[in-house]
């Protein structure tokens, strides 16, 4: 276990664009486990790299319009490495097509037909998600695994509580955390006897325990770099709160490479939710972070619809800045002193806030005009900063 990295050095060494190098100059992670790190394209993924946000798409990917829509909007909330599921040749055959328009690595997602992992990585997949040990004879694997070493494509072993082998379920009576261990071992194993390491694992239950304790367990057994998150989550509600609890969980424990959290809605909330997540914990920046009181009987304004358009106003926000929303202007500024800016309202008059000191009052209904204009400057000049640290 390290103590504490900074991001500075590799940043330096790092083909990222000049928002995300501040996001690593800024990052401080404490007592992650070390990894090896593998490329997925050109995204670092475990030792010192960020902890990367991915997602999946839910179109046919031989849709090539719609995949590549998608994935654009992906790519704008600030997605790093997007998945596309490849169950037949055509949709093989359309990552050619979808790798012109994007800007992020490609990972193809292929159950048991080996030709579709050698078609797609000859299309340009940046990865291939493929459990070895469901593709048949060794002479599959070790075609894989040639292709995969010439093109310098790692492979990810994805593990599903749902899918484990019968003879693994029989020996560790039934779907446990050691159950989903030995079987990744086992698809690791049939990589590693070909010399191939160029490897990463998820083990995902749709239960946050056994997803942490399977993590654990692996994480306390190998070091190749891991995807965390909790399979099948469910809807919004559900799907959050167990992402949180099990992503969540296993980064503070220093556990996790890349996440993806997994919803029953559009991929944009996975990326939303995760950054979130990392957001919650200290463990990167990403855009702003809005604080807004519950509020309570000395509140007069509708602080619900106000905090609502606000939150909406900032999805696209790329500046990390913290934005409090709050009930009341007597105790607004205090409770929310930590925030960059802030709005309080009440008896007619609106306040702007910085660090807990007012700057500015105005009529209430100017609100949100006042504080995603005070929102806007700010990011003129954290943008304006970068470009000259940069230079
Ligand atoms: S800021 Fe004011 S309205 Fe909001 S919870 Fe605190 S006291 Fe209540």
């Amino acid at each position: 276990m390290r103590k504490t990295v900074c991001w500075r050095k590799v940043c330096l060494i790092l083909p990222v664009d000049w928002r995300v190098k501040e996001e690593i100059k800024n990052h401080i992670v404490t007592t992650r486990k070390k990894t090896r790190q593998i490329m997925v394209g050109n995204v670092p993924v475990g030792g010192d790299a960020p902890i990367a946000v991915q997602s999946m798409t839910t179109t046919k990917t031989d849709d090539v319009a719609a995949t590549v829509a998608q994935i654009l909007q992906l790519e704008q909330a600030g997605c790093e490495i997007i998945r596309v599921a490849v169950p037949d040749m055509a949709a093989a055959e359309a990552v050619r097509a979808i790798k012109k328009s994007i800007h992020i690595p490609l990972i193809v997602d292929i159950h048991f037909d080996h030709r579709l992992a050698l078609a797609s990585a000859a299309a340009g997949a940046d990865g291939l998600r493929i459990n070895p040990g469901n593709i048949g004879s060794k002479k599959n694997v070790s075609a894989v695994v040639d292709c995969a070493r010439d093109l310098g494509l790692p492979i990810r072993i994805g593990v599903n509580a749902g899918s484990l082998e019968k003879r693994i379920l029989k020996k560790h009576e039934g779907v446990t955390a050691a159950a989903m261990v030995e079987s990744a071992l086992g698809h690791v194993k049939l990589l590693t006897d070909l010399d191939f390491q160029n490897i990463k694992i998820s083990l995902k239950a749709s239960d946050v325990p056994r997803t942490i304790e399977a993590y654990e367990l692996l994480s306390s057994t190998v070091d190749y770099p891991l995807h965390v998150g909790v399979t099948e989550a469910g809807g919004l509600y559900a799907g959050i709160v167990k992402s949180a609890l099990g992503i969540g969980s296993l980064l503070m424990a220093g556990i996790g490479d890349t996440i993806r959290v997994s919803l029953t809605r559009d991929p944009v909330e996975e990326i939303r939710v995760g950054y979130e997540i990392l957001k919650s914990l200290g463990i990167r920046i990403h855009g702003p972070e809005i604080i807004s009181c519950p509020t309570c009987g000395r509140c007069d304004i509708n602080l619900f619809n106000i905090a609502e358009r606000v939150e909406k106003a900032l999805l696209n926000t790329s500046a990390p800045i913290k934005v409090a929303i709050m009930g009341c202007v007597v105790n607004g500024p205090g409770e929310a002193r930590e925030a960059d800016v802030g709005i309080a309202g009440g008896d007619g008059k609106g306040i702007l806030f910085k660090k807990g000191k007012i700057v500015k009052s105005f009529a209430q209904d100017k609100l949100v005009d006042v504080l995603l204009e005070a929102v806007a400057s700010f990011e003129q000049a954290y943008e304006r900063k970068l470009k000259k640290d940069v230079k």
